[in-house]
């Protein structure tokens, strides 16, 4: 027992000559600073030379000021009503390949004016078209307008679904995001413009392996897409259409270039503000079925 007291008694000894770490330090009076560098800030976080551009002092040197990355400009819409012609511009050489698919085009382009609106984000003025050979794949949309077709989908029935799918890309060029999301979207939307319905509701247990969406940048199959699909519906038919156009919006404001989860998060962020639903989480958005 004497020992216990004997050594408190130390280490309060011991403590007394030290700084009271919970004293607050408070600051030197101004008077001369004896600060040779561009900045000092000394070790309790005192500023003896503060940096004048506004930005932090890191070791004797004044860092950039931090600037907040400039809002992008709003889009405004253009008239597709007037004037707009849905020009698809290809090689002279690949005319003979075009011609089987200008009907099909055609009938993509009469649908440009619902594309934009339901999406407030502008269409492309022209798209230019290439022609690939690829058994995998119809068509894909790469940037910039670019459009590409295979040989092998061009004969696809119903390529006009497929032509308006790769125009909602086009719209969406701006907006980042996630792979996923667009590509629901882009089925839905071509859903939407031809009235008709692909998306598939599958129960939970069908579901469960779908789990790697929430990370996944990649979707292979016909089923992934029709789900994904299914998961834009859902969202549209349970808080509507411009709920889904203002959370498309906040998504371009915000910039998100980060990972497919950073991007998830901006999502849900911006679909909570646009619905005003705060209980709506990734998984109530990918799988509704649960939350019945
Ligand atoms: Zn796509």
């Amino acid at each position: 027992m004497l020992g216990k007291v004997l050594a408190g008694l130390f280490v309060l000894v011991a403590l007394s000559g030290c700084i009271n770490p919970f004293e607050l330090v408070t600051p030197e009076p101004a008077g001369d600073v004896n600060c040779a560098l561009e900045c000092c800030d000394n070790y309790v976080g005192f500023i003896d030379k503060a940096c004048d551009s506004g930005g932090n002092c890191v070791f004797g040197k004044c860092s950039e000021p931090t600037v907040p990355p400039p809002k992008p400009p709003a889009f405004k819409l253009p008239d597709l009503n007037e004037n707009w012609e849905c020009l698809f511009v290809f090689d002279p050489e690949d005319e003979e390949l075009f011609e089987k698919l200008e009907y099909k085009v055609d009938l993509a382009c009469e649908k440009a004016i619902i594309i934009q609106e339901s999406l407030g984000f502008p269409l492309k003025p022209h798209y230019t078209i290439s022609f690939e050979s690829d058994p995998r794949f119809i068509a894909w949309y790469s940037g910039n307008g670019n459009m590409t077709f295979t040989r092998q989908g061009i004969a696809a029935p119903g390529l006009q679904y497929t032509i308006v799918h790769e125009m909602v890309h086009s719209a969406l060029e701006e907006v980042p995001l996630p792979i996923w999301f667009e590509e629901g979207l882009a089925e839905h939307m071509s859903d939407v413009a031809f009235n008709r319905d692909t998306s598939l509701v599958r129960d939970v247990e069908g579901i469960e392996n779908l789990e790697p969406f929430f990370v996944d940048d990649v979707i292979e199959n016909n089923i992934n897409y029709r789900y994904v699909n299914f998961v834009v519906k859902n969202f549209v038919e349970t808080y509507g259409q411009d709920a889904l156009k203002e959370s498309l919006g906040l998504m371009y404001q915000a910039q998100e270039r980060g990972s497919v989860l950073m991007k998830n998060r901006v999502l849900i962020e911006s679909m909570q503000k646009a619905t005003g639903d705060k209980s709506l989480t990734l998984e109530r958005l990918v799988y509704p079925k649960r939350f019945e």
